[in-house]
């Protein structure tokens, strides 16, 4: 059972409450905070793909265009069988403030559908793909909305996704979505932007402490596009990395995993509890109480409550998922002296990458590694120092800091363009 299962945490009700805790700071009038607060459109699309034995499947999915005062609407599709609309309601949200972070021209959408990838074969995840594209084919678009890879998406679901919407405009259009393989216009550093940005952020968020990243302790739930790039740079940073997981769950080394045999084996078994791991199995809430410096939290939101927030030892965590930590959570965490490096900063670094591979799109450029990583290294860096400084001026947290950053900045807009008509 998971955590949003087990104490009813309702994202979107988290993400409301957040935009309430950062406009106690800021002096907004009250039909703005209602406009903040509410997705300018969504789509719920009841539609079916044929499975391989013949049948067809009626799925349920979504796509929440939160807010494009700064810019077309971004943001991921998520393919998981708890996905609701009000969890895509609060990932849209998360997606504007996130862009505002980083301070790059987006605004903030999300997708997901209601569905089991695990248990799909690729032809039918194809085939939902596809009906699902042409089912918000008229509400997506280089210009409009971009969507790109999230929980259980990947490269291939957005080559799909280009694919038909290509065919649909009768020409090929790369820009409609980031997170493309290579061959199709992807980005160099897309794949790992994400992961990368948690490490970058974590290490900022280290120095600000005074501390060397060398010899951290750091467990990580998620061992997939996120745990397990970022795993990979914690160890190579020289950091022991003692806990990692996947959706079943997860082992403990507190002398360090070996991080490369770890992933090898989730390759092998799917999960990275092989039998050849050395360390303790452990299930996945075990994980976020373990002695450790530095908790990344890369799966699922609504894991971090209430509940456990008073039993976290590290003292950094870097949220790689959105949305992990809860309010109340939040709370604790900021008494026992935690530092936080909120979602919306820490796993901006894959939004960041994502406008990169749209600029190379739009404008048929191709960027070196290099380029796309003193870029993406220089945009977190900055966005960190901003939210910190933010953080001291008004006395708040690091989440909420980066949420009046971030809210901030859509408001400056959308009171540059006005209201129509
Ligand atoms: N799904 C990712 C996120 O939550 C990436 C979004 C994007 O690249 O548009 O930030």
């Amino acid at each position: 059972m998971s955590t949003k299962q087990k104490h009813n945490t309702n994202p979107f009700e988290m993400a409301l409450k957040q935009v309430d805790l950062a406009a106690r700071h800021m002096d907004l009038e009250p039909g703005l905070v209602a406009r903040l607060k509410s997705p300018e459109k969504e789509v719920i699309a009841h539609f079916p793909a044929r499975m391989s034995d013949g049948q067809l499947k009626i799925f349920t999915g979504y796509r929440v265009q939160h807010n494009d005062t700064r810019g077309p609407y971004k943001g991921g599709l998520r393919y998981h069988p708890l996905t609701d609309l009000d969890e895509v309601r609060a990932l849209a949200m998360w997606m504007t403030w996130k862009s505002a972070v980083v301070n790059i021209p987006f605004g903030g959408a999300k997708g997901g559908i209601q569905c089991n990838p695990k248990e799909m074969s690729s032809t039918e995840i194809e085939s939902m793909t596809r009906r699902f594209t042409y089912e918000i084919s008229s509400i997506i678009g280089p210009d409009l909305d971009i969507p790109a890879p999230d929980v259980y998406t990947n490269p291939q679901v957005m080559a799909w996704i280009m694919d038909t919407y290509s065919i649909i405009q009768g020409r090929t259009v790369g820009g409609v979505v980031t997170g493309k393989p290579l061959e199709l216009g992807g980005s160099l550093g897309r794949f790992e932007a994400t992961g990368k940005g948690v490490f970058i952020t974590a290490l900022e968020a280290v120095k600000s402490k005074g501390l060397q990243m060398e010899g951290q302790k750091v467990a990580i739930q998620g061992s997939g596009n996120v745990g397990g790039v970022a795993a990979r740079y914690f160890a190579q940073a020289g950091c022991k990395v003692v806990a990692l997981s996947d959706s079943k769950g997860g082992v403990y080394n507190p002398g360090g995993l070996d991080v490369e045999h770890a992933l090898a084996c989730k390759n092998k078994y799917a999960c990275v509890m092989g039998p050849e791991i050395e360390g303790e199995e452990i299930n996945n809430e075990q994980l976020l109480t373990l002695d450790c410096d530095i908790l990344v939290p890369s799966a699922l939101e609504g894991v971090i409550t209430k509940h456990n927030a008073s039993q976290i030892q590290a003292g950094i965590i870097a949220e790689g998922a959105n949305g992990p930590t809860t309010p109340g959570a939040d709370a604790i965490l900021e008494d026992k002296g935690v530092l936080i490096v909120p979602d919306i900063l820490a796993n901006a670094g894959g939004v960041t990458v994502s406008y990169f591979e749209w600029v190379q799109n739009l404008q048929n450029l191709l960027w070196s590694e290099k380029e796309i990583d003193s870029r993406l290294t220089g945009i977190l860096q900055k966005s960190f120092a901003e939210v910190r400084k933010t953080s001291q001026q008004k006395k708040v947290g690091m989440r909420v800091a980066a949420l009046i950053l971030g809210i901030d900045r859509v408001v400056s807009a959308m009171k540059l363009r006005g209201i129509y008509p």
